[in-house]
């Protein structure tokens, strides 16, 4: 086995990037490992002169980086790739190490975060506009149009703990492939692999100013969010959050990512031993991945009356056979969630929904910041575990009498990411695609599917706008039109 990376708090504090320089600031941010509370690492807060620099460095390579050629922008984007390949282990046992999420699904997010940038550079070399022909109307005979996109200007992108690398890759992969300069403020608690981008980062040759990346807590992250100097704010994180920074800046061009309640709907016609196996195990796995903090990590689950007591063994027997413990271990399939408030919080929640009439199918007691994976039973659609967004490794399994009350179950929700369809009926699958309200629908799988070609964001309470590389480049940038006469 190769030798793994041992973080710990006496190794020397982790510079962060002010306009691709490495620095330190003034206070001191210890970050601490979920599984045992042991600290991993050690950076600093970004002080209000750094920050000053970085978005004045912003702001002043605008517009030349408007200008940077598209083989530039991609070599750059292809040298990010690759040095995140050839990192790849650090940048795990990082994520683990700061997040607690376990190893092999760390290394599933650095591979992520390799083709996200592979794809943006490939993006950046066809991102070209469109050529419009104007003569359909007789008084613009011998016109076209040529429509460019340009970027609206430099971009501010906050990300949340859940996926510390992937989700910032997410936002500045897309802003260097249009050129646009990005600071990028990493969630508190896992702040150490947004460093380490930064570092890879500063190894190209984009011009100074292109990046920063600013440990900042919250308050000054909200100070940030109305400098007039960034126009753009890409968002991942909360509900409130989110809906009080479009409430503060509503003449920015805001994109919101947010939370989710997702479901599984097992439909009537998913019906052999072997289908009802697979979308038991795959949900097992995806409601409990990361611990279920993902924004589509399966939280309820609605089964077609006729499956749901030959279902409902299989899914507990699923639940019960993922491992728990440690998620530096190879076999664990779910480490703790990311604190131990989280942790309490999820288990209020469950017992609310115990007094409410719920019954636990499998689950256990909470060991610190660790959650046992919980399959609930009788929940009242009004329980916070089922209404609202319970970001632990919790799935609440209802029974339906038709796929048309399933679909309307999926839709009764504050939330609207994406959701799964267990069917193999294509009439099925675009009924579903018609009359679920929400962004995405997975058919024949779980809804915890993303794709970086694919626009992903969701509708209602779950955001405003798309990622996704070509969505997110759509939205950093605003098409400017050149009209051409006599030709
Ligand atoms: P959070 O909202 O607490 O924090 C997200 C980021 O916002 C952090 O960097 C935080 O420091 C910053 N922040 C907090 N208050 C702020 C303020 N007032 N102004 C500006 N920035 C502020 O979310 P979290 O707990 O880190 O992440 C979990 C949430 O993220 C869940 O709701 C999850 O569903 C959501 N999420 C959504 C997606 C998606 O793509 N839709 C993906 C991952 C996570």
């Amino acid at each position: 086995m190769r030798p793994r990376v041992v973080y710990a708090a006496d190794v020397e504090p982790r510079a962060f990037w002010v306009a691709g320089r490495a620095v330190h600031g003034e206070d001191e941010l210890t970050v601490t490992h979920p599984y045992d509370g042991r600290a991993v690492g050690r950076t600093s807060w970004a002080t209000p002169d750094q920050v000053e620099t970085a978005v004045a460095a912003a702001a002043r390579v605008a517009a030349e980086a408007t200008a940077l050629p598209a083989h530039v922008r991609a070599a750059a984007l292809d040298h990010v790739s690759r040095q995140l390949a050839a990192r790849a282990a650090e940048a795990a046992d990082l994520i683990t190490a700061e997040n607690g999420k376990p190893i092999s699904w760390a290394r599933a997010e650095v591979g992520r975060a390799v083709s996200t940038f592979r794809w943006a550079a490939e993006e950046a070399r066809r991102f070209s506009g469109e050529l419009q022909r104007l003569d359909t109307d007789p008084a613009a005979t011998g016109r076209i149009a040529l429509v460019r996109r340009v970027p609206r200007g430099p971009v501010l992108g906050i990300a949340p703990f859940n996926f510390p690398l992937n989700l910032v890759a997410h936002k500045v992969a897309p802003a260097l492939a249009v050129g646009a300069p990005i600071i990028v403020k990493p969630a508190p608690a896992t702040p150490l692999s947004a460093l380490l981008l930064g570092e890879i980062l500063a190894g190209t040759e984009l011009p100074a100013g292109m990046f920063s990346v600013l440990p900042l807590p919250n308050d000054r992250a909200a100070d940030l969010v109305t400098d007039p100097r960034l126009p753009v704010v890409s968002f991942t994180g909360s509900g409130p959050v989110g809906a009080q920074i479009r409430r503060r800046v509503p003449e920015k061009h805001v994109t919101l990512e947010l939370g989710g309640n997702a479901a599984a709907v097992i439909c009537a016609d998913w019906a052999s031993d072997e289908d009802l196996a697979f979308a038991a195990r795959r949900i097992a796995t995806f409601g409990n991945y990361q611990a279920g903090q993902s924004c589509i990590a399966v939280q309820r689950v609605l089964v077609h009356e006729r499956h749901h007591d030959v279902f409902l063994p299989r899914l507990v027997a699923a639940v019960r056979s993922l491992r728990t413990g440690d998620p530096a271990a190879e076999s664990t399939d779910v480490g703790p969630l990311v604190s131990v408030e989280a942790a309490q919080r999820v288990e209020a929640w469950v017992d609310e929904a115990v007094a409410a009439g719920a019954t636990v199918e499998t689950g256990g007691r909470r060991d610190g910041a660790s959650y046992p994976p919980t399959v609930l039973t009788g929940v009242p659609s009004s329980a916070k575990v089922c209404a609202e967004e319970v970001f632990g490794p919790v799935l609440v399994v209802a029974s339906v009498e038709s796929d048309d009350a399933a679909f309307a179950a999926v839709n009764d929700s504050a939330y609207g990411l994406q959701a799964g369809v267990f069917t193999h009926r294509l009439d099925v699958a675009f009924v579903a695609a018609r009359v679920l309200e929400v962004g995405g629908v997975i058919v024949g799988d779980v809804p915890s599917y993303r794709a970086d070609q694919m626009p992903y964001g969701g509708v209602k309470g779950s955001g405003v706008g798309r990622e996704g590389v070509r969505s997110a480049m759509d939205d950093y940038t605003e098409p400017r039109v050149l009209v051409l006469t006599g030709v």
